[in-house]
């Protein structure tokens, strides 16, 4: 691996149940810096790919059968989630899933437990949100379970924030919202990327917005990788335009 390079999962096998074969050898990087795309349809393999990354296959019967993830240099397989947290990588799982009765605030201060600072370190932090969410700072007294999905999902990635992340594992975040504010949430990953530094690989369907915001893209197929190349390649590519942008 290069300096750049901050995850390298390479040729990974995930079986469920010890039978059901979803990934079938996938291989991708994430370099530092970068917003990657992780892309295809339905049950393509997306979601398990993010879950092998953060380890969190065990709970649902699957498994690691092959392969190896890396992330600078480090074998990170054995690692719990928590542990990866640590190291800097964070996922924000498909759902949202915010604690429904705490408050927004609440919420995103539940993000910080892994830190190691000070309280102002982490009140500095929280306003960091803020800046980057402004509706959540409107909504900052609100219990999580009445704003509307939008906020959910804005709070979900602020939660993950505020531990620190060097990347972040964003699982579907334009699912089931609107198209304006799919464009909101996605203008705030491109700002975090570019203004705090932050690393994603994010998984999703909708082709076209992660294609416009991204700088490379892999696409899945039942559990393989059919094809990659930087984002702005892919949007032109005459395959990726009939079968994912719905243009030909
Ligand atoms: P989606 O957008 O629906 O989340 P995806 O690309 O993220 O799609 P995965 O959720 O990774 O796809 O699912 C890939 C395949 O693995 C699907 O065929 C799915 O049915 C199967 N699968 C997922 N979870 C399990 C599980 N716990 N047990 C068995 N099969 C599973």
């Amino acid at each position: 691996h290069t300096e750049e390079t901050l995850l390298e999962v390479n040729n990974i096998e995930v079986i469920y149940n010890h039978v059901i074969l979803v990934l079938k050898g996938v291989s991708l990087t994430v370099p530092k810096g970068g917003i990657t795309a992780l892309l295809g349809g339905n049950g393509a393999g997306k979601t398990t790919t993010l879950k092998a990354i953060s380890n969190l296959l065990h709970s649902e019967r699957g498994e690691v059968t092959k392969g190896s993830i890396e992330y600078r240099g480090e074998r990170v397989q054995h690692l719990s989630p928590s542990d990866l947290v640590q190291k800097g990588v964070i996922q924000v799982m498909e759902g949202r899933h915010c604690f429904e009765h705490l408050t927004i605030e609440e919420n995103l201060m539940t993000g910080a437990y892994t830190r190691k600072d000070g309280s102002s370190a982490v009140k500095a932090d929280l306003e960091m949100v803020y800046d980057y969410f402004p509706r959540l700072r409107e909504r900052r007294k609100s219990q999580a379970g009445y704003t509307s999905g939008g906020e959910q999902q804005m709070c979900a990635i602020g939660r993950a924030l505020m531990s620190r992340p060097e990347t972040i594992l964003l699982d579907e975040p334009s699912m089931g919202l609107a198209p304006q504010l799919v464009e909101e949430i996605f203008t705030i990953v491109k700002n975090l990327n570019e203004k705090e530094g932050v690393s994603f690989l994010l998984a999703e369907q909708n082709t076209n917005v992660a294609l416009r915001f991204a700088h490379y893209g892999y696409i899945l197929e039942s559990g393989r990788v059919v094809m990659d190349g930087p984002a702005d390649e892919l949007r032109e590519n005459p395959d990726v335009k009939e079968f994912y942008l719905g243009v030909s």
